[in-house]
């Protein structure tokens, strides 16, 4: 171990009270990019954490949420590592399903709720108070820090891409370490090398110009109808993707790909028990079905949406139908290809009174196995935990890694363990574990050590 962790240990037991304090104001200021709460303020709290660090800060507008820059550690360290995380939350409702209120940090029984604890303030702050703590007892870090705390991840980064590109200069780095590293229902820590990609749409029929009597539905077209057509076009019963022209851009797997894959252990049972669900989609095997959740692209239907869903029977023939589709991208897809391969193939069908609206994504990202960052990301584990973390050759999730990852070329690894089971990011009661935010800090510090020492 190349620091000193007994020093660092007892500074973030002396500071656990202020640490925590400094945790509950982050959570009480609402950040929600959905629709523009408090993230100014947010933006603003966050730089000015970094500069009690000591840290250059920048703070870049965007069209949407500014991007929150820090540079710390010397200039001429011989590595550089990049930081990324996120301040903004997702929307608190459905308000009444939380058992606490959402923008105020309560902690019982070692849990710590509120919006943001764990996606992703907790990982944000607790890796900030870990420089604050290395500093101060270990003296001058061993890397050069740039750190992109972004403030519209929960709305698609729809910014980030284009900032990232015009600042590719600035960004050069070593490695990116990423957020949302966690662990499993065994306690294994679950590290990635990046995630699948992500094609959000909107489909929408409309009907007549208001709702009518249903008695009309011999002599005109209902739109929930053409949709319900329209969608069936794209899944066959047997779950198989049907979309024209679309599987034949998957990359098949490689060998070592298919290794990876087989290797990550999954608790299906529990997972199964936890869902309230008695099998796989089409009845499959839990190996496939390991294979087919990292590896496999999805058409899936988020919400459908017309006419009459109350309570009773209300006889109408609707105006309009909509449905919100999201598309999980494997490599060989991308967004725009996916928007263009569905528009041809509901033209093809008729459906040209259908829209489509393009809600934003994210391309496909994945860094190749044998990084410097992979390797550091390994050890820390082994440091923090005494545990070899489970290897993701990507996630089954989505984020904006593909500007760092792929337009950039920077090796990028998912690490830390705020993320447990059952942790409820997007949900009521979302919440991080004491002990989850204490050792993302001596993870952090390991990771930072591992990363100035390991040999490339
Ligand atoms: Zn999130």
């Amino acid at each position: 171990m190349s620091y000193h962790t007994q020093s660092f240990n007892e500074y973030i037991a002396q500071h656990h009270e202020r640490f925590l304090a400094e945790f509950a104001k982050f959570i009480a200021q609402p950040s929600v990019a959905a629709d523009n709460r408090g993230v100014q303020e947010m933006c603003d709290m966050v730089a000015e954490r970094f500069r009690q660090l000591g840290a250059a800060v920048t703070i870049y507008p965007t069209a949407g949420s500014p991007v929150v820059y820090a540079e710390i550690g010397p200039k001429d360290a011989a590595r550089t590592l990049i930081i990324y995380n996120h301040y903004d939350v997702q929307p608190e409702d459905p308000i009444e399903l939380w058992d606490t209120a959402p923008f105020e940090m309560v902690i019982k029984e070692g849990v710590i709720y509120g919006r943001g604890t764990s996606d992703d303030k907790g990982e944000l702050l607790s890796r900030i108070q870990a420089v604050e703590a290395w500093l101060k007892t270990q003296g001058d870090l061993p890397v050069r820090i740039k750190w992109v705390v972004e403030g519209e991840e929960e709305t698609g980064s729809a910014h980030l891409a284009d900032w990232v590109k015009e600042h590719a200069a600035m960004l050069q780095a070593d490695g990116v370490l990423w957020e949302g590293g966690g662990y499993d229902e065994a306690g294994r820590p679950m590290f990635g090398l990046g995630g699948k990609g992500l094609a959000y749409f909107e489909l929408r029929c409309q009907g007549p110009n208001h709702d009518l009597h249903s008695s009309i539905a011999p002599i005109v077209v209902n739109p929930a109808w053409r949709l319900v057509w329209a969608l069936s076009t794209l899944k066959d019963a047997n779950d198989q993707i049907t979309l024209d022209d679309y599987m034949q851009h998957v990359r098949p797997l490689s060998t070592e790909e298919l290794a990876l894959i087989d290797a990550v252990p999954m608790e299906f049972e529990a997972m199964r028990e936890r869902w309230g669900i008695s099998n796989w989609i089409k009845g499959q095997t839990d190996h496939q079905a390991r294979r087919d959740y990292i590896a496999a692209p999805t058409i899936n239907i988020c919400g459908f949406h017309s006419g009459y869903g109350g309570a009773g029977s209300k006889t109408v023939l609707p105006a309009e139908a909509s449905a919100k589709l999201d598309f999980r991208l494997v490599d060989g897809l991308t967004s725009p290809l996916a928007e263009r391969l569905l528009r041809a193939h509901l033209d093809r069908r008729g459906f040209t009174d259908i829209s489509i609206t393009d809600l934003g994504g994210e391309e496909f990202a994945a860094s190749r196995p044998g990084s410097l960052v992979q390797h550091a990301a390994i050890a820390a584990s082994q440091d923090t935990w005494d545990k070899t973390p489970i290897m993701y050759p990507w996630f089954p999730g989505s984020g904006p890694m593909h500007p760092f990852g792929v337009v950039l070329g920077i090796p990028l690894i998912f690490a830390g363990a705020t993320w447990h089971p059952d942790i409820r990011a997007h949900s009521p009661n979302e919440n991080i574990f004491v002990k989850d935010y204490v050792e993302s800090m001596r993870f952090t510090a390991a990771f930072i050590a591992r990363f100035a020492s390991l040999e490339a």
